[in-house]
């Protein structure tokens, strides 16, 4: 069924009379700026409090989240987002505060600043942490730019930035926001960094290389430790792309791995719910040899009290306003002592068995892009069915129909018919069961009722939408003609 919009609900002269209107902060307001609060022109629905109610609820309840369904993205998954993390987040102390506050009445929030920086570097291995970047490809860009710096000082001239064909398209996107060359190393026939290739780009002239790791086929880089060494011989340094640290917690670091800077999604590994561009941290996080280039203003601690500083020699300056969303801080720094040490490493260990339980299942169904151990996620190929009638895109589309959102699909690019799996750490075997199942189903309706999967998916209000026309030309304002 068609919802309507709420202004096609209106009934003219209807109100919600008992709410009290906010007069004392209008008339504040209007004294500031003269008849911008009180604007009578706006054409505004008039509906009974229960109607707006009832039209917002039901909207929402239209809406795939994780609260509803099993959401198996990939890559750019949400993972574990307890619901503890948001009730500390929504403390009136802490969602009051105010940026302008001097640092005498801002000890408590600076203590959670300090101590989570202590936290993400025990756990990466790094010296320490920004919080300042919105998000990874804001982590990216800083992280780029503290290496620039780094290699400026030493009057070194490198203009290039190395980075794998399986990276996060961020990372490319990142190198030529920096005004820097990119050069794609190919990966080998196991879906890794092809080390014979790497050490024919890398030259005095590579500012360094850009790893996401678990790369996006899923895989951890094996030759990790030669690829530092050798990145490393010729004066470049390593970025480490962890957006998607969860299968590694507690396992190792891009310390042990021979990384120099590394930047975390708290907005997907460390408990906050993401999409429609929510608030995020990117936080990065560097080797003692980067300090002196990092973000101001930092946390430190003197004599007991907590102050901002701003003393760093060679600073890249500020990258946003005050010190990052503070709110997310919270989030992942109770997410953080509330696992502990082995409740991290848990996370790490089932997120990697969930990821391997659905390849295992599924291997003889779909071609598994690179068939061996995964990590957090696990990318197949649906070329067998492609050949058959059935793109990923069409699977995608009628796991709809089963109450499953759809994964990633078409990425990573390198993968023909990709349809990419992130189960996540928390969701339960009888989940990955009926998924397990779903898949299967799919795949014989592909011989018993292909116009199925063509006209998939059944069950929403709308059907396939033109993706790119919306993006494009976003149409958000109601016409009186209903378009
Ligand atoms: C999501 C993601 C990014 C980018 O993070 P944003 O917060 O969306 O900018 C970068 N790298 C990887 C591997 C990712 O999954």
């Amino acid at each position: 069924m068609k919802e309507k919009v709420i202004f096609e609900k209106s009934a003219p002269g209807r109100k919600t009379d008992y709410l009290r209107k906010p007069e004392i902060f209008i008339e504040e307001a209007d004294k500031l700026l003269p008849g911008k609060f009180l604007r009578q022109d706006l054409n505004l629905p008039s509906l009974g409090e229960l109607d707006v109610v009832r039209h917002y609820t039901n909207l929402s309840r239209l809406n795939y989240c994780v609260d509803t369904h099993f959401y198996p993205l990939g890559s750019c998954t949400m993972k574990y987002n307890p619901k503890v993390s948001e009730d500390m987040a929504n403390i009136e102390e802490f969602f009051n505060l105010h940026p302008y506050q001097n640092e005498e009445n801002l000890q408590g929030a600076l203590e959670i600043i300090y101590n989570l920086e202590k936290l993400l570097c025990e756990i990466t291995g790094m010296s320490r942490f920004t919080f300042q970047p919105s998000a990874g490809a804001h982590g990216e860009l800083t992280g780029m730019l503290m290496i620039g710096a780094y290699h400026r000082l030493k009057r070194e001239k490198r203009y290039k930035v190395i980075v794998a064909d399986s990276a996060h398209g961020t990372n490319p996107a990142t190198a030529s926001m920096c005004k820097y060359d990119v050069v794609v190393v190919e990966s080998d026939k196991d879906g890794l960094v092809s080390v014979d290739k790497l050490i024919k780009v890398m030259d005095t002239d590579v500012v360094g290389i850009m790893l996401t790791c678990p790369n996006t086929l899923g895989l951890f880089e094996e030759r990790v430790l030669d690829i530092s060494e050798i990145v490393h011989k010729k004066g470049g340094l390593l970025y480490y792309d962890g957006a998607n640290f969860n299968p590694l917690l507690g396992v190792t670091n891009p310390f042990l791995m021979g990384f120099d800077v590394v930047h975390l999604n708290l907005h997907k590994t460390f408990a906050t719910p993401h999409g429609s561009g929510g608030p995020g941290v990117g936080a990065v996080g560097v080797r003692e040899n980067l300090i002196p280039f990092m973000p101001v203003p930092l946390v430190d601690k003197k004599k007991d009290k907590f102050y901002l500083n701003y003393k760093l020699k060679h600073s890249i300056g500020r990258v946003r306003s005050f010190y990052g969303n503070f709110l997310v801080l919270i989030k992942a720094y109770v997410y953080v002592l509330r696992l502990g040490r082995e409740g991290l490493l848990r996370i790490a260990q089932n997120a990697v068995l969930n990821a391997n339980y659905i390849r295992e299942a599924l291997k003889e169904t779909y071609d598994v892009a690179y068939n061996k151990i995964c990590m957090h996620e696990v990318v197949f190929s649906c070329v067998k069915q492609k050949n058959k009638g059935a793109s990923a895109l069409d699977i995608a589309k009628r796991l709809i129909d089963y109450g499953i959102h759809p994964p990633t699909i078409y990425f990573p690019l390198i993968i023909k018919e990709a349809l990419m799996v992130e189960p996540t750490e928390t969701e339960s075997k009888e989940t990955l069961d009926y998924f397990i199942r779903v898949m299967k189903k799919l795949n014989e309706e592909i011989d018993s009722n292909l116009q199925i999967l063509k006209d998939a998916p059944q069950t929403t209000p709308v059907k396939r939408l033109d993706e790119v026309k919306a993006s494009r030309q976003p149409v958000l304002k109601w016409q009186k003609n209903g378009s």
